[in-house]
């Protein structure tokens, strides 16, 4: 973590943050970032120290900079899901910011306001939004939410107390054609939402613009996967991880110049043969519902034991950035939003039904990364994923790939037990 930073603390307090909170949350971080990425790596890559220089300064120069922007016109739009096109939020003079939350730190604030059984990523989300203690929360002119899943659907309902949040209404059977109708009229309402917010009109010059930027956000974190291919990986899975929970709030511009250089290095170290860990040892994939900053768990007890994560199947990996544009081509904001939700509904999330489509993507990540074996990652109390991992791990295990299922939270206590069932479960690979 970084030394000398600037004082932030007029900053946050303008912000309305509540400073005592807040310095209880920033303490944990670098104990934990210490354990997790610098006492147990030793041959990480250089390009890694961009992004520890930002985790290192979570909610400083970049709220400096949004604040900035803001200032100069900009809306800071506040995002929860992949099927929220950051190229729309671009396009409008906006930018876009992924405001899930890792941590348990913040239930405190939504004691009372929400079910038990609600999922960590949820709570976690509102706590920092109801807690005076994330400053992107408090620049944002606006969230967004979608109706994913039901948690989510009725957490915006208690969002919408405290914020102004438009939610946007995604398909659940993507394989029927009014599918792509209905999220292409979505779309539609969340153009309308945002210039009227930010007073600009999307035009084509604008939206190709911004598909090309995020298309090429997308590119730089496919070469930086694509290297973790060969064996040994140039990178472990918690560096990749810790990059790719950056591209949720970091500039697209310096995430392309910053992953690019990393991938660089990474293709380099491939040529050389430098890995981060001996050459065959097991190859891990993490499958399952997304990791927001600062959930490095399950990484770290993986690859403190000898195995390697390889590649991650969830919206912090691959499901970020596989599926595509096929074109930008097109001769009007009809075309472009065609082209733009046949991407978006690319995306496998479980929240499809039905959504063979993610079967077979793990199947193919597993030959591609000569993956060992397959952990299924469950947030507790996600009944979409948990549903999809009681069906998967069976018809995997069927076709002999190895299989552990894991349904977790963000507390800590629970990380001996884990270890103990991981530890096994590498045994048998
Ligand atoms: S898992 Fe599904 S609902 Fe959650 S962020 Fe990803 S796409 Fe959105
Ligand atoms: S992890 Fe599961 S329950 Fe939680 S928000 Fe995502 S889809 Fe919904």
């Amino acid at each position: 973590m970084i030394e000398g930073k600037p004082d932030w603390y007029p900053m946050w307090k303008e912000l309305g943050i509540d400073i005592e909170k807040h310095d209880q949350l920033l303490a944990v971080l670098p104990d934990v970032y210490k354990k997790v990425y610098i006492d147990s790596q030793k041959t990480r890559p250089k390009a890694m120290n961009f992004f520890e220089y930002i985790v290192g300064d979570i909610h400083g120069i970049r709220i400096k900079e949004l604040k900035e922007a803001k200032e100069e016109g900009k809306i800071i739009v506040g995002t929860f899901c992949l099927f929220v096109p950051d190229e729309i939020i671009i396009a409008l003079n906006g930018i876009g910011i992924g405001l899930c939350g890792g941590t348990n730190f913040s239930n405190f604030a939504v004691e009372g306001l929400l079910p038990t059984n609600v999922c960590p990523l949820i709570k976690s989300a509102l706590g920092f939004a109801f807690g005076d203690i994330c400053p992107y929360h408090k620049l944002t002119d606006i969230l967004i939410g979608e109706t994913t899943c039901d948690g989510k659907k009725k957490a915006w309902e208690i969002m919408a107390k405290n914020k102004s949040i438009y939610v946007l209404e995604t398909p659940q059977c993507k394989n029927r054609k009014q599918a792509k109708e209905h999220y292409i009229q979505e779309l539609k309402g969340l153009i309308y939402k945002l210039e009227d917010i930010s007073g600009k009109k999307i035009d084509l010059n604008n939206l190709k613009d911004s598909m090309r930027l995020i298309k090429n956000k997308r590119n730089q974190l496919r070469r930086v996967y694509n290297t973790r291919k060969n064996n040994p990986p140039p990178i472990s899975g918690k560096d990749t991880l810790l990059v790719s929970q950056i591209a949720f709030y970091d500039d697209p511009n310096r995430q392309i110049d910053m992953i690019g250089k990393l991938a660089e290095e990474l293709e380099q170290r491939v040529q050389k043969g430098i890995g981060v860990v001996e050459k065959d040892a097991k190859r891990i994939l993490i499958s399952g519902t997304p990791m927001a900053i600062p959930n490095w768990k399950l990484h770290n007890i993986i690859e403190t034991n000898g195995a390697i994560v390889v590649a991650e199947e969830t919206c912090t990996g691959t499901r970020y950035f596989e599926s595509e544009f096929e074109t930008i081509e097109g001769d009007s904001i009809d075309d472009l939003l065609e082209i733009i939700a046949d991407r978006y509904l690319g995306i496998n999330c479980a929240c499809f039904s039905p959504n063979n489509n993610r079967l077979e993507d793990i199947k193919r990540i597993v030959k591609e990364y000569n993956v060992d074996g397959v952990i299924f990652y469950t947030l507790a109390f996600c009944q979409p994923y948990e549903f999809e991992t009681i069906m998967f791990e069976k018809i995997l295990k069927e076709e002999g790939i190895r299989v552990l299922s894991i349904t977790t939270d963000y507390s800590s206590e629970d990380e001996e037990q884990l270890k103990t069932r991981i530890e096994a479960f590498l045994e048998t690979l």
